[in-house]
């Protein structure tokens, strides 16, 4: 994982990654510029390593703390990624549903302790 600037990592893979404040977790697009060849969904990305712009919009899925428990659905992040703001659509599960805030930086990752 290399760092592009305070907000976005390029992953392995021709994948763009940035840290979603919603699920307070990594989100990874495949991006033509960082070499994603088909199959599978690539993103447009401009370019922009400190206000980016992905077209078009992200939806994540994912077990949520409670998967496999009363069929809990699972949980989802639907944004729109625009000159750096994430507009958090109605339809995602976390608190910040329908909010638009700026793509925080990139957080302190701790240091994997050994096991
Ligand atoms: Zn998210």
């Amino acid at each position: 994982m290399a760092r592009l600037s305070a907000k976005l990592r390029s992953i392995e893979g021709g994948r763009l990654g940035y840290w979603c404040q919603g699920c307070e977790s990594i989100h990874e697009v495949r991006v033509s510029q960082m070499g994603a060849v088909p199959p599978g969904p690539i993103w447009t990305w401009d370019g922009n390593v400190d206000a980016p712009t992905l077209s078009p919009s992200v939806l994540v899925t994912y077990s949520g703390k409670d998967a496999g428990e009363d069929d809990a659905p699972p949980e989802r992040c639907h944004t729109f990624i625009r000159a750096g703001m994430v507009q958090f659509l109605g339809d995602c599960t976390h608190a910040l549903a329908g909010q638009t805030l700026p793509l925080p930086d990139w957080p302190a990752m701790k240091r994997r302790s050994a096991p």
